[in-house]
């Protein structure tokens, strides 16, 4: 029986590893959540551009054809510069990163990068122009290395480790016993929701593409995190034409643009210092969060 049950249990064990495994990469691209059932067109081309500029042309668009979520959604992302976009809860800001992802296709209006409709480009181009850092990051159980690769698999170690030096999670790596080599994930080290993030960033960092979606995170980092992690953002959003998702105020001061947005439509729009003086629903919920500070001390 003992020498019966050995083997069994093996095998138990490497299902549920493989089993894992599948339940890892199902939830990674379950991070913008659904099936991938857009095709690439017969004549699809490949984005060229390094430096695109992003539009949304009065895009229409529900998961559901009995309820519409998007009503009219029109902006632009110049090339190289930063939208914010914030609004309360389900009022449609992650669903403007699905489609610019192309994760479904417009019902109406169309997405432009570097002037093409995205329904024309190569699915393979158009995802590989864009890194997106979610608001909560899924670890694969596999090493810290392998989590950061993963962003470009082709990459160098040195390589590697220059984007965890921009994430600023080099030296924490290198202060694990095993380093890099060292197991993450739900049965190997638990990172904090800010290291995760950084590892998350460093993915980005190696990936180097020309546009950048971050989905802030909802859980509230410590206020010493958020502002590391707001710097290296900061960094990286350089030169990349970025679309920030924003939880918290404080980090689209500096966007180019600001758009605020409910039920599904942009109620307002502009710079930090012009919303305020507008005195309209931005400046309203900026007095909002800055007596929740200092509620907070
Ligand atoms: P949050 O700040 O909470 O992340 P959000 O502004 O990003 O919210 P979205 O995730 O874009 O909001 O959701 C907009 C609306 O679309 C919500 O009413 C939500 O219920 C709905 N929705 C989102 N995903 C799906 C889906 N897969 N199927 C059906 N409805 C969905």
């Amino acid at each position: 029986l003992l020498q019966l049950s050995a083997p069994l249990f093996l095998l138990g064990m490497m299902y549920r590893e493989v089993k894992q495994a599948l339940t890892n990469m199902e939830r990674l691209f379950g991070l913008l959540d659904e099936r991938q059932d857009v095709q690439d067109a017969a004549d699809a081309r490949p984005l060229a551009a390094t430096r695109p500029s992003v539009r949304f042309e009065a895009v229409r668009f529900g998961y559901d054809p009995r309820r519409q979520i998007l009503h009219d959604v029109d902006f632009e992302i110049p090339a190289g510069g930063t939208v914010a976009v914030v609004g309360h809860s389900g009022s449609g800001k992650s669903t403007l990163a699905r489609l610019l992802y192309r994760f479904y296709d417009v019902d109406g209006g169309r997405i432009l990068i570097d002037g093409q409709d995205i329904r024309r480009l190569t699915q393979a181009s158009l995802r590989g122009a864009i890194a997106i850092v979610p608001q909560d990051t899924v670890l694969f159980n596999d090493t810290i290395f392998y989590n950061i690769h993963y962003g470009h698999p082709d990459a160098r170690r040195e390589e590697v480790e220059a984007a965890a030096r921009a994430a600023h999670i080099h030296e924490f790596i290198r202060s694990l016993p095993d380093g890099y080599d060292t197991q993450v994930g739900e049965r190997g080290l638990k990172l904090s929701g800010g290291e995760k993030q950084r590892v998350a960033i460093a993915r980005a960092i190696l990936k180097n593409p020309s546009i950048l979606i971050f989905d802030e995170a909802t859980s509230a980092l410590d206020s010493q995190s958020e502002r590391a992690i707001q710097a290296e953002l900061e960094r990286i959003q350089l030169g990349r034409t970025t679309l920030v998702i924003a939880h918290r105020l404080s980090t689209v001061m500096n966007a180019d643009q600001i758009l605020v947005m409910d039920g599904g439509r942009i109620v307002e729009r502009g710079s930090h210092g012009e919303l305020l003086a507008r005195g309209g629903r931005y400046a309203q919920m900026w007095r909002l969060q800055q007596r929740e500070a200092q509620g907070k001390g």
